[in-house]
């Protein structure tokens, strides 16, 4: 029978939903999902100098605008500090962990000989086996009784087996400091172990905690999760990625236009695929998605690309979902007329969903004002002398591609060609040099709207 996947993410609230930290949720996710399992949102807000509220609400926002549910209650870490402090206690009475009574100058002392031998700065267990009277007004911390010697291996899920040697990067650390609040990687086993974490997907950067992550689960005899390290995301030089590379936070991406379904696209893609493939929906990747073929690379983030699966989502998914996301964006579809049309008209060209309203009003709301650039580019007094008489000549027809049909005859009539008047009538209509098609923008306004609309340019030119 196979295991039971439950699977994290784990984030600490220090600021937002960070795009990489996506990434990570995303994969943990998937896992679950794709083997019938769970995925759990755990937020470590111990740190109460750093965590904030706010942070923990932008981060369960991020996650509802993915639309990647929890599947069950979200933990808090904040909320079991008593849990924690049983654990240590149960440690210490084992014999596994003891208090430390080294005091600041002490073991600035120990480090600055450490140094001056060019050895490893590390404790030196000094109290280990201490038997002696505690000394007086030192608050102790507890430290973990860690191996001496050897080695500690895992068989990471991506990265294939892994060795540390203790000597190298091990020593007695601390799991519940003066104060009696748990360190980190004490809170992350316990957690993890309660929870029923069989696998655990995250970032690199915690390989060196592992080890150490290790230790604690064999001292209080838990069994140990699979483990995943991801290689960190890239800019496209190379480095890793950050503000300078583009946002990293998830909603400036909303706030950009970007849909879910494109970001979270282009994130699983970076770092794991499936053939040739560039387009997953989620439900498809549910069904394919196997962390044992993430890549062991670092893969690397451009924005090119998010833009053109945003195209891609944009183009192919239903009016509603369009809808409810510009929605969000304080833009609703809902009341227009011939909403599903102006649609259709706009999407076969929008990159993002920002592109999308700016297209939209352009044509629901009569000009205020015209494109200063456009206008000198492509009016002139002759084509405004065939925009007049194409406003004139104007009548009524059923679809674009009739109007397309007559204005092929305008244009025959009179001697010109379509890129004579096109932009000139494009920036009349829509204010811009920009719009999709302009017969579909003439089916779409109707003969009235048009003709009043190039009426208002004209006399604006006259007034110039
Ligand atoms: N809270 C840690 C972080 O935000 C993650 C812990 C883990 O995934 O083990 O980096």
């Amino acid at each position: 029978m196979q295991k039971k996947i439950i699977t994290r993410f784990a984030p600490s609230p220090t600021g937002y939903l960070h795009i990489g930290g996506l990434r990570t949720a995303l994969y943990n996710y998937l896992y679950a999902k794709n083997r019938g399992g769970k995925f759990l949102l755990r937020i470590e807000d111990t740190d109460l100098k750093r965590n904030s509220q706010e942070a923990t609400q932008a981060i369960i926002e991020a996650f509802k605008w993915c639309g990647l549910h929890c599947d069950e209650e979200i933990v808090y870490q904040s909320k079991r500090l008593e849990l924690y402090k049983q654990y240590i206690q149960k440690l210490l009475d084992e014999k596994k962990a003891y208090y430390c009574y080294t005091s600041k100058e002490e073991l600035d002392e120990l480090r600055k000989a450490q140094e001056a031998r060019k050895e490893r700065p590390r404790y030196d267990g000094r109290y280990r086996d201490f038997k002696g009277i505690a000394p007086s007004g030192i608050e102790p911390v507890v430290r973990i009784k860690a191996p001496l010697s050897g080695e500690i291996s895992f068989n990471d899920g991506i990265k294939g087996e892994i060795k540390f040697k203790v000597a190298d990067i091990l020593d007695d650390f601390i799991i519940a400091r003066s104060d009696g609040t748990p360190t980190y990687n004490f809170t992350v086993v316990i957690d993890d172990a309660l929870m029923g974490i069989s696998d655990v997907i995250r970032g690199d950067d915690h390989l060196s905690n592992t080890p150490k992550q290790i230790v604690l689960y064999e001292a209080l005899g838990f069994e140990i999760p699979q483990f995943f390290h991801l290689a960190m995301i890239h800019g496209e030089d190379g480095k890793k990625l950050s503000k300078r590379h583009g946002a990293t936070d998830v909603m400036e991406y909303k706030a950009m236009g970007i849909l879910p379904e494109a970001l979270l696209n282009f994130l699983v893609r970076l770092g794991w695929s499936h053939n040739d493939d560039e387009i997953f929906s989620l439900a498809e990747l549910e069904k394919l998605f196997n962390p044992h073929h993430i890549s062991k690379s670092a893969s690397s983030y451009s924005f090119k690309k998010l833009e053109w699966l945003n195209a891609h989502y944009i183009k192919t998914l239903p009016f509603e979902r369009i809808n409810q996301q510009l929605k969000d964006l304080n833009f609703d579809l809902s009341a227009v007329h011939k909403a599903g049309f102006l649609l259709d008209i706009l999407r076969q060209r929008a990159k993002t969903l920002l592109e999308l309203i700016l297209g939209a009003k352009s044509i629901l709301e009569p000009p205020k004002h015209y494109d200063e650039v456009a206008v000198k580019k492509f009016v002139n007094d002759e084509n405004l002398i065939f925009l007049e008489k194409f406003a004139n000549a104007l009548k009524a027809q059923s679809n674009a591609k009739e109007f397309e049909d007559f204005t092929n005859e305008f244009l025959e009539k009179n001697g010109i060609k379509l890129k004579d008047i096109a932009q000139a009538l494009r920036i009349a209509l829509t204010g811009n040099a920009v719009s999709p098609s302009i017969f579909e923008v003439l089916e779409f306004l109707g003969i009235q709207e048009c003709k009043q609309r190039i009426q208002k340019f004209l006399e604006f030119r006259k007034k110039q």
